[in-house]
């Protein structure tokens, strides 16, 4: 996907199985490489065992998979079957709220989801579940995918935030 190479597009999040990911390196990956056949390919990315991972302080878990951080992911976040990749170098520079969301879609997609405006709402409802997404928290999570351009899985950003919003308020009423 070279249209997602600049994390400046903040077209983020890749569905990789659907997609094949390719690595930053270029090599394509299998579609569903082990965590370790991930790491050794890409040379200093690291991995965190299921239930280490944590976010601002925030514990997050997503059934069993573990986590790989590759600062040299070429975008924020992807999901493998068995895992799911961050870049720590962009999550750096994020708020608190679009960390989690982010990790959120990933997990939706690593529990099966591969429809995107899906995986947006699973990370919505997560937040409203765990207690960390308030309204300010989608705003930034708005403002974050504000920019990105529509393309084969996503739709552009405001439609985005715009079913995200929808998503809110049907889950914050439960
Ligand atoms: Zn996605």
């Amino acid at each position: 996907m070279p249209a997602w190479s600049r994390p400046s597009a903040a077209s983020l999040i890749w569905l990789a199985a659907l997609l094949g990911p390719t690595h930053a390196q270029g090599q394509p990956f299998a579609a569903d490489p082990a965590p370790a056949d991930y790491i050794r390919r890409s040379g200093d990315a690291a991995l965190i065992p299921n239930g280490h991972l944590a976010l601002d302080g925030h514990a997050e878990v997503c059934g069993q998979s573990v986590t790989v951080l590759d600062p040299r992911l070429n975008d924020y976040a992807a999901a493998f079957p068995r895992f799911i990749v961050l870049n720590p170098s962009l999550f750096a520079k994020v708020a608190t709220p679009v960390k989690l969301w982010i990790y959120g879609h990933e997990c939706g997609h690593v529990s099966g989801l591969r429809d995107e405006a899906q995986a947006d709402c699973f990370g919505v409802a997560r937040g409203l579940r765990e207690g960390w997404l308030t309204p300010q928290g989608l705003d930034q999570i708005c403002a974050f995918i504000g920019i990105a351009q529509p393309d084969a899985a996503h739709f552009a950003g405001p439609e985005r935030c715009a079913l995200m919003r929808a998503c809110y308020a049907k889950n914050a009423k439960r």
